[in-house]
């Protein structure tokens, strides 16, 4: 066995490997660049090396400086993560010349499974059942239009080189198949400098099933059941499961057996997925295989007990695997959510900066993958995933009831995040009864993700909650003066107002006057951001923050704003006119901290709806900037190369 192995990756992967590199007795090599000297995958490493500057082109992607730092170091081994250089042969190849183990597979598998023509080929020639359709590069988009049509639309046009649900067009005539073929072929050029696109049939209601399997140097393979996930924003993966509550152990064990001769036929080695597309009838076909560790598998090392890190890392090292098919077994259900600093009310756009409260929830069958901690500051150059949390339990129902309460309890502060938008998902009724199909998202949340008002039952409880905290916030400032405590109060929430008497008697704290009468018991302690108590002896529990004169309370996505106030100073409030809101329509704001790229307009121009005026990049997006209605531009008010903060002003119009 390896005594220490190199980790060419950062973030929640990073320290993920480290975890079992440590149960193993492996001493463990961080690599960081310069926006990484203080993350928590260096904090936990043995050692780390700095290998560069914070874009990922001149650190976490450049091979020799991280052949050295192995050299320097005496790492034996690296293992690559996934995304950076986990899916890039040439690595591996260096690393080999170096006389490195790379935990992973061979170059060439890599190469043939990382070529989506190449890889529906072999998986056809294997007996693996692949989407109907054209598997050579189309060389135009007049023959595009041609195929398209003979394949019958709606079809999908895809990248050979194609990942991370880049270059991706579905469309539905000829005319969005020539279009389309264009944009997609340009968008593949740049992102992965290869433009070859091929076109295969557009599966409906699709559901994204996929096989998690694991091949030794000595000829065995196993297929460790699969995963759904359907759950995707943009062909991007944002909850998942396992087992499918879909499959019946029929289909499970034929996909089971094709990803098995797949990953034979590729001569594969370590661990790999096989992805499937899945029809409402149950019918699969192969989409591609991803020669990496994927995202999401720890729901799988919940619901089988295998650390698959644990395997790859024996089986880079020679070892075999002492496992036979029948005993690879699924127990109960496993969810995972992915937690980004995004923002889910302004379009999902990456959220940066430094997370100033982290306090991940604990409990039964949770695990947290989290490559952050309080005080972490999120860099923009990488994916803005912080953490995965991941929820097992006896059944689906279990899984799901814990990762909730789980999402419900994680206290983040800081840089937004999808905390409201991942727990009002899997709230869904929709979620509950395991339909799902890749349009999950864009079907429950057609107008985007909004938030809520918290419906009425938990309003009351809410209400109670805030009374409450009031009495505790009065009584520590009572203490401090040596008045009273105040008792008679008046709670305002929206338009309404109700004059209420707040009292307690040893730990209980009773309402009287909003409803009839209302006991709460908490400990919660001024400055919590979290509230537990239980209100007519009903648990609940609620996030809170001071919102101006009142308090904020919020739970799955959905929240209240709610003012207790001394009699006085609600009358004062109700003759107070209202602030008069500054005119947004007026100017082009950045919707986020970034970097402004160029700007399309000039003073005095006038412009249609939806027309580009502006390109911000942030956590290596570019995020092109819209008119949302006809106007002209007064002025301009930034240029290219400036750095922008959230809702500065970019432009004015007239
Ligand atoms: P999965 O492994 O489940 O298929 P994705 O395809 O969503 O997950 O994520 C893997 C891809 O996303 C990578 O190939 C890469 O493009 C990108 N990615 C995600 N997280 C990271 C990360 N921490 N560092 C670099 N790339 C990442
Ligand atoms: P990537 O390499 O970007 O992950 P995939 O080929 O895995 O590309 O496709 C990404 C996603 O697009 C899938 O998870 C699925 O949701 C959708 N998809 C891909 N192919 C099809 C198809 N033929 N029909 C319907 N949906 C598809
Ligand atoms: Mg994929």
């Amino acid at each position: 066995m390896f005594t220490k192995i190199l980790i060419a990756n950062r973030g929640e992967i990073a320290v993920r490997v480290m975890r079992t590199a440590k149960r193993m007795g492996i001493k463990t090599v961080a690599i960081y660049s310069d926006a990484d000297a203080d993350a928590l995958h260096v904090r936990e490493a043995d050692e780390a090396v700095r290998i560069g500057p914070p874009p990922s082109a001149e650190s976490y992607l450049k091979i020799d400086a991280i052949v050295a730092a192995c050299q320097t170091t005496g790492a034996e081994a690296v293992h690559p993560g996934y995304g950076f250089l986990s899916e890039n042969p040439d690595f591996p190849t260096a690393l080999e010349k170096a006389g490195i183990v790379f935990i992973g597979p061979p170059p060439a598998a890599m190469e043939s499974m990382g070529d989506k023509i190449a890889a529906k080929k072999i998986a056809e020639a294997a007996g693996v059942s692949i989407v109907p359709g054209h598997t050579d590069a189309v060389p135009d988009a007049d023959t595009a239009a041609t195929i398209a049509k003979k394949i019958g639309y709606p079809v999908m046009i895809k990248a050979a080189a194609g990942g991370g649900g880049k270059g991706l067009r579905i469309p539905g005539d000829d005319a969005s198949a020539r279009e389309g073929f264009i944009r997609a072929q340009s968008e593949a050029r740049s992102a992965f400098g290869d433009d070859r696109l091929f076109i295969e049939k557009y599966i409906e209601e699709p559901r994204h099933i996929e096989i998690q399997i694991l091949a030794d140097a000595h000829g065995n393979v196993f297929h460790f059941g699969e995963r759904e996930c359907s759950i995707q924003r943009r062909h991007q993966k944002v909850i998942e499961e396992a087992p499918s509550p879909f499959l019946d152990d029929k289909t499970r064990a034929t996909m089971g057996a094709q990803a098995v001769a797949l990953a034979k036929a590729a001569g594969y080695r370590s661990a790999g997925t096989v992805e499937f597309i899945v029809d409402a009838k149950r019918k699969f076909y192969f989409l591609e295989m991803n020669t990496r560790l994927q995202v999401e598998h720890p729901v799988t090392e919940m619901v089988t007990g295998y650390d698959l890190v644990e395997l790859m890392i024996r089986i880079a090292a020679g070892e075999k695997l002492m496992l036979a098919q029948k005993d690879i077994k699924l127990t109960g259900s496993a969810i995972e959510a992915r937690l980004y600093a995004e923002d889910p009310r302004r379009n999902f756009l990456p959220s940066i900066g430094r997370i100033s409260r982290y306090r991940p929830p604990q409990g039964d069958g949770i695990r947290i993958d989290s490559g952050v901690f309080e005080g972490a500051e999120i860099p923009l150059y990488y994916d803005p995933m912080m953490a995965k949390l991941v929820a097992h339990g006896a059944d689906r129902a279990e899984a799901t009831k814990r990762l909730a309460d789980a999402l419900d309890a994680f206290v983040i502060r800081g840089p937004s995040h999808n905390l409201g938008f991942l727990a009002a998902t899997i709230a869904r009724p929709r979620f509950r009864e395991g339909r799902l199909s890749t349009d999950f998202i864009a079907q429950e949340f057609p107008d985007g993700f909004t938030g809520a008002i918290l419906p009425p039952d938990q309003g009351g409880q809410a209400i109670a909650v805030a009374a409450a905290v009031q009495r505790i916030v009065a009584e520590r400032d009572a203490r401090i003066a040596g008045a009273p405590v105040p008792e008679r109060w008046v709670i305002v929430q929206g338009d309404s107002r109700y004059p209420a008497t707040i009292v307690r008697r040893n730990e209980t704290i009773t309402i009287t006057g909003y409803t009839a009468r209302q006991d709460v018991m908490t400990e919660w302690q001024p400055g919590d951001l979290l509230i537990r108590a239980h209100v007519d002896g009903i648990a609940t529990l609620f996030q809170i923050e001071p919102r101006g004169i009142g308090w904020l309370l919020s739970r799955s996505g959905a929240e209240l704003d709610i003012k207790v106030l001394p009699p006085a100073a609600a009358a004062a409030l109700a003759g107070m006119p209202e602030k008069p809101k500054p005119d947004l329509s007026r100017h082009l704001l950045s919707p986020m901290p970034g970097l402004l790229v160029s700007i399309a307009v000039a003073a005095g121009q006038e412009v249609k709806t939806g027309e580009a005026l502006a390109v911000v990049e942030a956590m290596k997006m570019e995020n092109i900037l819209r008119a949302e209605r006809d106007g002209t531009v007064a002025k301009v008010c930034a240029k290219a190369g400036d750095s922008l903060a959230v809702d500065q002003i970019i432009l004015e119009f007239a």
